[in-house]
């Protein structure tokens, strides 16, 4: 496919993660630190002579195809919001390189992905405000993974407050390849009125991040060992290979840790994946705040 037409869905790692309440309808209300890698997965689009979506890379098996899935829901989603040139037949092949149901937020990347690679493909005359509301159609996450910029989300996730100044921070990311359900961890979740963040200072560099960051924690990381306890090994593994601070992100089961530097996180990833063949392990980089666009494309 030409490289034109391709974007990278960056994983969202929640850097921290407080649960603060639970509204009527069962949503759980979240104060939560969000950054983005500079890898993910990736999705590529080019003109068809009718509409294809295929799915290559190592966790492809675990996609579902067809309408469940995030991709052909924002294509479609798109097209009966503007109809038109939105209805020429697109070839869209997503290359799954992150774990599915993992807590990185692969589904919602990729339907941000999808939303922005799709309206510049079909040069859609569609603003951020009106990306952001059909986004959140598709998910409560996908507003902030087409931000995909530092920032913290409020309420179900939609409420975005994007941070002028935070540090790219060295990460190593593991999952025990286990899969877990989000509705499940929250379901096994204590409480539900937990503190909001600490207030957010100044941070410039990665050492006054992890400092801010051991203040506060993610609230879904102790029923997710419940479940899966394989997370607690994730965990101690990072530490030990020299991680200044290990933590899960969203539901897990993907926990991170932050390093000193690339080269520091680079060693940590060669011992993790010597260690552990069987887990998902990647070095990336958390994307500091002054990205100068928010869409990944490549050249
Ligand atoms: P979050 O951190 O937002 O809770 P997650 O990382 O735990 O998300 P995802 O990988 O986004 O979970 O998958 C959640 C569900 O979305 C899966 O059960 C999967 O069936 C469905 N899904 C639909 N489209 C996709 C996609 N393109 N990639 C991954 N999962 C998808």
């Amino acid at each position: 496919m030409s490289p034109h037409g391709s974007m990278i869905a960056p994983a969202k790692v929640n850097l921290a993660l407080h649960v603060v309440g639970r509204r009527a309808d069962g949503f759980h209300l979240l104060d939560t630190l969000v950054a983005f890698t500079g890898d993910g997965d990736l999705l590529e689009v080019e003109d068809g002579a009718e509409d294809d979506f295929f799915v290559s890379g190592h966790y492809a098996a675990h996609v579902p195809i067809g309408s469940g899935n995030l991709v052909t829901r924002a294509r479609d989603l798109l097209r009966e919001t503007f109809g038109g040139d939105a209805r020429a037949p697109v070839r869209l092949h997503l290359e799954k390189n992150l774990p599915v149901a993992s807590g990185v937020g692969g589904g919602s990347a990729d339907a941000a992905a999808a939303l922005r690679l799709l309206a510049r493909h079909w040069d859609l005359a569609i603003n951020e405000t009106d990306l952001i509301r059909l986004g959140l159609r598709l998910g409560a996450d996908v507003p902030m993974c087409l931000a995909s910029k530092p920032l913290i989300a409020r309420g179900i996730g939609e409420a975005l407050e994007t941070l002028p100044a935070f540090p790219a921070l060295p990460l190593v990311l593991v999952n025990p390849n286990i899969p877990l359900s989000t509705p499940e961890v929250f379901s096994a979740l204590e409480r539900r009125d937990n503190a909001p963040l600490p207030a957010l200072e100044d941070l410039p560099d990665a050492a006054s991040a992890v400092r801010w960051l051991d203040g506060a924690r993610n609230d879904l990381e102790m029923p997710a060992r419940r479940l899966v306890p394989q997370i607690e090994d994730g965990l101690g593994a990072l530490r030990r290979a020299g991680a200044l601070t290990a933590r899960m992100s969203g539901s897990g089961a993907t926990c991170f840790g932050i390093f000193s530097s690339a080269d520091a996180a680079a060693r940590a990833r060669r011992a993790l994946a010597c260690e552990h063949p069987e887990w998902f392990v990647l070095e990336t980089e958390t994307l500091a705040a002054e990205q100068p666009d928010a869409d990944h494309a490549h050249p």
